[in-house]
């Protein structure tokens, strides 16, 4: 059987894997001119340093299975992600812990303290917080929410916090100790060289065919069934609307030696008009001293245009209203698959992408044994 496999991501290079090594051809079409979808890396042309291409990439996870099958197609290095913040023209640590907690308020507290005085200072009376800002001042107080989330998130969401779903703090962590390990996760790395390195690789396998710099819509062979990793309202011809995204502008400037000491630097005040700083030599510690200069990227998030990089699904009511609608218009495509982070119109961590693409791959076995595909 001849299957298509639309986006060079790792959603679609798991898909494409896969169908492969069960003895099926497959044509994976990319329109960007390179592999790896979103999590491209490549060396940077003035410095030579290793560059993620569309923002800072690091994988992180708690799944046995996807942690096994990265470490199939590269080595991975130990990196642990730690993120400074400037607010208020002072450097702190995040995500917020027992640091970040002693230098802000002049305190040397430990943590039953610093548990107890934060409490003191989280509004109680938000007992099922609705929207991002409840549920901040419902976890920290008002002094750290308004230093560290107020102005980031309104310049990431071009938002009010008000108008933002509580769910999207749920996920930060607030630790009442040292610990400044951004992720939880018990695996955590970075590819030795690079994440396209590890996408070309998953692809190299008899049976896939690549074609880069070539969309979808232009093609006109007939396949068997179509894993389409693509945005699901851009398949659909956008004929019940646009799906919203943000999407983000970087701004590079190279410097000599060393710029800012680290890989990531958030800017929380609103009068400073860029989210961060990233400085990629640093995301590959056992090189960077190769380096005489260092490139680094300012970034800036706005609302997604007509032919912007869809980077972040806004996913509020209305949104959410009109990606059912095209659920349902998915439903009826009974030999097209949607999938991964643009096809499914989520928010989705690497691990996660992976985790749901070789899942994807089971039902494929069962389906493909059953004589069915959708
Ligand atoms: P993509 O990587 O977007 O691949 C889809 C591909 O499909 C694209 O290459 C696109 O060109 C192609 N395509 C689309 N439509 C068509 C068409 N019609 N014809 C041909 N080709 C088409 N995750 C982490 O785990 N750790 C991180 O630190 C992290 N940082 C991130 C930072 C930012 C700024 C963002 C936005 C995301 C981050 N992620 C991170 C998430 C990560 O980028 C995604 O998990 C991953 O890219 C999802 O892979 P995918 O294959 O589903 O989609």
């Amino acid at each position: 059987m001849v299957f298509c496999v639309v986006g060079a991501g790792f959603s679609g290079a798991v898909i494409a894997r896969h169908l492969a090594e069960r003895g099926h051809k497959v044509v994976v079409v990319d329109e960007r001119p390179h592999l790896g979808g979103n999590c491209h890396t490549e060396r940077d042309a003035q410095t030579g340093v290793m560059v993620h291409r569309y923002g800072p990439h690091i994988f992180h996870t708690a799944d046995e299975r996807t942690w096994a099958y990265v470490q199939r197609f590269g080595t991975f290095r130990p990196y642990i992600n730690r993120v400074k913040a400037i607010s208020g023209g002072r450097v702190y640590t995040l995500p917020v812990n027992l640091l970040t907690i002693n230098q802000f308020f002049g305190t040397t507290l430990g943590p039953k303290d610093a548990l107890a005085f934060i409490q003191a200072k989280a509004d109680r009376s938000i007992t099922d917080p609705q929207s991002f800002e409840e549920q901040a001042l419902s976890m920290i107080g008002p002094e750290l929410y308004r230093a560290f989330f107020y102005g980031y998130t309104r310049k990431q969401w071009g938002l009010e916090p008000t108008e933002l779903p509580a769910s999207i703090l749920k996920r930060l962590p607030l630790r009442f100790n040292y610990d400044d390990n951004y992720f939880n996760h018990p695996y955590q790395g970075m590819p030795e060289n690079g994440y396209t390195a590890i996408v070309e690789n998953i692809l190299a396998v008899d049976g896939v065919e690549v074609r880069l710099g070539c969309s979808f819509e232009s093609l006109t062979d007939t396949f068997e069934h179509v894993f389409y990793t693509g945005p699901i309202d851009r398949y659909f011809g956008f004929r019940l609307g646009r799906l919203g995204y943000r999407t983000l502008d970087f701004e590079r400037f190279v410097d000599d030696g060393d710029h800012q000491g680290t890989a990531v630097i958030n800017y929380c005040d609103e009068q400073v008009p860029y989210t961060r700083i990233s400085e990629h030599k640093h995301f590959a510690p056992w090189e960077q001293d190769q380096f005489s200069k260092t490139v680094c990227f300012r970034e800036y998030s706005r609302l997604a245009g007509e032919g912007d990089v869809p980077y972040y699904p806004i996913r509020l009511v209305h949104e959410k209203r009109m990606l059912d609608s095209y659920i349902a218009l998915a439903r009826e495509e009974k030999a097209v698959s949607f999938l991964g982070r643009l096809g499914t119109y989520r928010y989705l961590d690497m691990d996660v992408t992976i985790k749901e693409a070789l899942a994807a791959c089971d039902l494929i076995d069962t389906q493909l044994a059953a004589g069915t595909c959708d």
